[in-house]
């Protein structure tokens, strides 16, 4: 069920509202994911709302087709901006960083990343 969520990163120089359903999160074991602890939701970009733009820094690796986007102040990567194989253009939400969903609430999916 889609509904509408708050997140931000730690010190809230980066927050954004999304409406996005806690159903089909994943969980990844590639390189990326692993070291940084996410479960992740996607969504399309109307979707996607920042409520606080700080700085952030951009983290770009393997075919630079996600941009990974980090608060310079307190580290957290609240979400990515990225293309789906298919063209279309995707927002990936660090579920970690929502901030009105209880963690552990979820069920996320593990996705064997790494083997890719
Ligand atoms: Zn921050």
């Amino acid at each position: 069920m889609t509904e509408a969520h708050k997140g931000s990163c730690h010190c809230g120089a980066v927050a954004y509202e999304v409406d996005m359903s806690l159903d089909g999160l994943i969980e990844c074991n590639c390189s990326h994911c692993c070291r940084k602890g996410f479960v992740l939701g996607f969504v399309q970009p109307h979707a996607f709302r920042l409520t606080a733009d700080g700085p952030q820094t951009e983290y770009l690796f393997h075919n630079h087709s996600i941009r990974h986007r980090f608060c310079e102040t307190c580290g957290v990567q609240t979400f990515a901006r990225g293309t789906t194989p298919d063209g279309s253009e995707m927002v990936a939400v660090n579920v970690r960083t929502l901030t009105d969903v209880e963690p552990f609430s979820w069920t996320a999916t593990r996705v064997d990343g790494r083997s890719f």
